[in-house]
């Protein structure tokens, strides 16, 4: 007998902006349920390494940079109402984390101090740094969760959103132990299930619970995606094995001196500090195809120059502002490397979905009552998103979607959901439990993400996108020929079934969109067609239920970007002249300029 719940919201998602939108809306009142396949506080949020953008921090910041900044990055398939509300409640993300117990860096007056250089892409100084990060992080939210009213049901996952006359009406789960089925009726579903980095491992930096349920959960109720052919790929780990894309820095990372080589040491892109992940992905993604990679199919980071130039200051601001990723290279490579005294092999490893579900300035989806949060959120980064501006979209959307979704499901009553149609739903996805095939979904799982890297990853092009799909249906036809136990509890092959199910179909519309759009743009990088198309493909590409399949269509974009142009050759006068002098000046002078800059963020007692 399936049981049936009831609330006003139901979240799906245990990360950061799937907590936020559930304390803040049970806060306003509303009768709240949250689900997650991980142990709350998990997901990628757990890992972040806590440096969020600010637009309100630094007076030589203006709404104006910010926004330019971000469509620069985006590379104009920004949409301009969710870029507007970014930049105009940025200063909001900050306050909500530190309520929930993180502390971010102060001077010896007690104000903030954001890391003291612009991070790749972003104009000024804006980027503040937690004191910790990662696990601090998730236990802040655990500690915000469980003080609030939310009922949180951990390691449930959800399988499908269930739809009725009016849109989305709850959703359906699994207990991942007992593998009992439970249903929600909901007045409205906020989705905040991430990104989708196992598509891609071992290559990617994300936690493997992020299989992109959310995009097809969403789609498969009827909800437009955006964009999906947007991957980004920056710096992971090469090796050994066991570490294989775990993150260890961004081209920000690269600070004033560092280089980014081949194998025979030759420069692959200048100044990868200032430049945006999507410009350094490309640069990557050239490389790699012309196969002058390290021993691991990695290029080389070498920041020895930062070190000899700046002295011991350098070191002490990246372990501030990067101190996972110096731990994590310590572990991987070694304490010079660490030291900034040896390059670092670094791989193109998958960190971030800029596209996702399509919303509007209210977050609601193209389906009623169907919201989307955080990274499984579509349409504010467009093509490629700055550094640090991930956790700020995740405290601002939450609190948005907490606002509009109570004031409406304070008016609503309770839907009405048809268990018949529910128990059918059950039936079809217990189908595999007990089938004898030859596979096991686990092994198909490994060749779904090793095709994805080989094929749709850094490197792509028509011909590799096009066997992609060849080899996908090639996928889809073994998911016909599984083995799976019978029984019922802790029965993870069958999970890993019904997530597979999933990461198929996405990766087909990742493959299908990737191909559609023959330009390189933002973080979509194809070798056959490496540069910007702007005559043809000032548009984005948009996903739609086309009844059990689904269909493309192109939009064009609104031309609020119109007036937004790159610096032009005046406008780096200033960079030039400074970048000129940081060369040239001699080291003392230099670290003396340096200290004074860093203020308070590196204190004396610090240096
Ligand atoms: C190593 C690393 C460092 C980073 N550092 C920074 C940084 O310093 N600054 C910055 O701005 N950004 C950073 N990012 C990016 C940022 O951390 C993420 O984009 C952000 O945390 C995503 O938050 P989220 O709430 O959308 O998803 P997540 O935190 O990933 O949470 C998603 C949740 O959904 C759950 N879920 C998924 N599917 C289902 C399902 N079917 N049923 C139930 N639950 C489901 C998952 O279990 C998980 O709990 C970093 C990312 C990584 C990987």
């Amino acid at each position: 007998m399936l049981t049936l719940k009831e609330c006003d919201i139901l979240v799906v998602g245990g990360g950061g902006a799937g907590v936020t939108a559930a304390v803040l809306s049970a806060r306003a009142g509303a009768k709240v349920a949250l689900v997650s396949n991980d142990p709350v506080g998990r997901g990628d949020t757990c890992i972040a390494s806590g440096i969020m953008a600010n637009g309100i921090i630094n007076a030589a910041d203006n709404p104006q940079k910010f926004i330019r900044d971000l469509v620069l990055c985006g590379e104009y398939l920004n949409d301009p109402s969710l870029v507007s509300l970014l930049v105009e409640r940025s200063g909001e993300a900050v306050e909500v984390l530190e309520e929930f117990g993180m502390v971010f860096r102060r001077d010896r007056e007690g104000r903030r101090v954001p890391i003291p250089f612009p991070l790749g892409g972003h104009s000024v100084a804006r980027s503040l740094v937690t004191l910790t990060e990662g696990n601090q992080i998730g236990n802040a939210l655990r500690g915000a969760l469980y003080g609030s009213d939310v009922e949180v049901n951990e390691e449930y996952l959800i399988t499908d959103l269930i739809t009725g006359q009016d849109g989305v009406v709850g959703a359906l789960g699994i207990d991942l132990y007992s593998g009992e089925f439970l249903a929600w009726s909901a007045k409205s579903v906020i989705i905040a299930s991430g990104g989708c980095g196992a598509l891609f491992a071992p290559f990617t930096s994300n936690m493997r619970s992020n299989t992109g349920d959310g995009f097809v959960l969403a789609l498969e109720a009827g909800a437009d995606l955006r964009d999906m052919e947007q991957a980004q790929f920056i710096f992971g780990i090469s090796h050994p094995e066991s570490l294989i894309g775990v993150l260890c820095g961004e081209p920000a990372s690269a600070g004033y001196f560092g280089r980014l080589l081949d194998r025979d040491g030759k420069e692959i892109i200048k100044n990868p500090g200032k430049k945006t992940r999507g410009q350094v992905a490309a640069a990557m993604a050239k490389t790699i195809s012309s196969n002058k990679v390290g021993p691991h199919g990695g290029v080389f980071l070498d920041l020895s120059k930062n070190r000899e130039r700046l002295g011991p200051i350098y070191r002490k601001v990246l372990s501030l502002s990067r101190k996972s990723a110096l731990d994590v290279v310590r572990f991987a490579y070694g304490e010079r490397e660490a030291g900034c005294e040896k390059p670092w092999e670094v791989v193109a490893s998958f960190h971030y979905h800029p596209g996702g579900i399509k919303v509007d300035e209210q977050c609601q989806s193209t389906v009623r009552n169907l919201y989307a949060i955080g990274q499984v959120q579509g349409g504010l980064f467009g093509s490629d998103r700055l550094g640090s501006v991930s956790l700020t979209e995740l405290f601002v959307f939450a609190k948005i979607v907490a606002e509009s979704a109570v004031e409406k499901v304070m008016n609503m009553s309770q839907p009405y959901v048809d268990t018949k149609k529910v128990g059918k739903i059950v039936e079809s996805r217990r189908w595999a439990m007990g089938k004898t095939g030859a596979f096991r979904p686990v092994e198909l799982k490994c060749r779904l993400q090793k095709l994805m890297y080989e094929k749709v990853g850094p490197v792509r092009n028509g011909v590799s996108l096009e066997e992609a799909l060849r080899e996908l249906a090639c996928l889809d036809d073994d998911m016909k020929n599984v083995s799976i136990p019978s029984r019922q509890d802790y029965n993870t092959d069958w999970i890993d079934f019904l997530q597979l199910q999933k990461m198929i179909v996405l990766a087909r519309i990742i493959t299908r969109c990737a191909l559609e759009r023959r330009e390189s743009r933002g973080s979509h990088v194809r070798t056959d067609y490496p540069k910007r198309d702007d005559a043809r493909w000032l548009k984005t590409i948009v996903v739609k239920k086309d009844g059990e399949e689904f269909a493309l269509h192109t939009d064009p974009i609104e031309h609020a970007w119109r007036d937004i142009e790159s610096p032009g050759l005046m406008e780096q006068v200033p960079a030039r002249i400074q970048g000129f002098f940081v060369s040239n000046l001699p080291g003392g002078l230099l670290r003396r300029i340096l200290k004074k800059r860093l203020g308070g963020f590196v204190r004396e007692d610090q240096h």
